[in-house]
């Protein structure tokens, strides 16, 4: 087969290839037994208070090293696994690994919270706020410190039942955060309605705010609503320090990108926390 060349690598799979041709079933079953296997990595990348530069917390990114192709992006894997039925072991799998790096971080006395995404589906499973309250009482984290993130589209392919689970979530106390902020058509009186507490620009918008006074405008009016809704602003892809300072300005709260760190494998996360803390202070 001729497989295309992207920027991160190999892909061996498109996303519009049929259903069942044999490159595409063959990616399934290798992402089924990598999920089995718990072969599947999680990387954490930290979230930073942007006034204080204290840690606040991580989101968990899920890796794939494909035995043959080698690293698959997430961009490919996850829209796999929502159209294969892989998505809710996955999505489990994640959770159940953050929370429990969550819970070793706070044994060791960070004050942390993780993040993990959800995808659309998801939020039509109604069983899971009651696996969720299972995990975290495994793993011995208050709900208070998972944070899930999902995208505005999530919401908005079944506004009805979707927030019926996020209202079951924010029971619990677990905290949600709209990610991707910008990209999707939410409605402005839907993001009122909506029990989270956190938005997420995307990093489309932010990366050239240093040069661009569009881009700036736009963030800064991001910031403005998140704020006018009480929602900590969260601005991704921050890889420049004129970036973080423009940031600042603007007021947003919490601040990630390689400019911080890059997601890390988390024995390195946990050295990288503990070789951070006496620096409290400096972003
Ligand atoms: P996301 O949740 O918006 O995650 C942010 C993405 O931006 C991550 O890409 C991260 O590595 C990347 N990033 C962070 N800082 C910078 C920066 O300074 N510059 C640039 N250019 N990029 C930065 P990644 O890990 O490739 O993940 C892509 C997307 O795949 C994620 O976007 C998320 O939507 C999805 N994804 C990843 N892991 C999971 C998972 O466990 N479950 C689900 N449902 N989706 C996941
Ligand atoms: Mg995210
Ligand atoms: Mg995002
Ligand atoms: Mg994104």
């Amino acid at each position: 087969y001729v497989a295309k060349t992207t920027r991160t690598g190999v892909r061996v799979y498109q996303p519009d290839d049929d259903r069942n041709s044999p490159r595409r079933l063959a990616m399934v079953a290798d992402l089924r037994e990598a999920i089995q296997r718990h072969d599947l990595v999680v990387v954490f990348q930290p979230k930073l208070e942007t006034a204080t530069g204290i840690v606040r917390g991580a989101e968990a990114l899920a890796r794939w090293h494909h035995p043959a192709h080698g690293f698959v992006p997430p961009d490919e894997f996850i829209p796999l696994a929502e159209t294969s039925g892989l998505i809710r072991p996955l999505t489990l799998h994640v959770l159940e690994v953050a929370l429990r790096r969550c819970a070793s971080w706070r044994r060791m006395g960070h004050d942390m919270h993780v993040a993990v995404n959800l995808s659309p589906n998801s939020l039509q499973e109604a069983d899971l706020p009651d696996i969720v309250a299972r995990l975290l009482g495994q793993a011995g984290v208050p709900a208070s410190a998972l944070t899930l993130e999902i995208t505005e589209s999530s919401i908005m392919d079944d506004p009805a039942g979707s927030l019926v689970t996020l209202d079951r979530l924010h029971a619990l106390g677990v905290k949600l955060a709209i990610d991707d902020f910008g990209t999707g058509y939410s409605s402005l009186g839907r993001l009122r309605e909506l029990p989270i507490h956190e938005m997420k620009i995307d990093k489309s918008f932010v990366q050239r705010i240093a040069v661009d006074h569009r881009d700036r405008a736009v963030v800064r009016s991001a910031v403005q609503l998140g704020h006018a809704l009480d929602l900590e602003v969260v601005a991704e892809g921050v890889e420049d320090e004129q970036t973080l300072n423009h940031l600042r300005l603007e007021g947003c709260n919490l601040v990630q990108g390689y400019f911080i760190s890059k997601p890390l494998p988390a024995d390195e996360f946990a050295d990288w926390l503990a070789a951070r803390v006496p620096q409290l202070g400096q972003a």
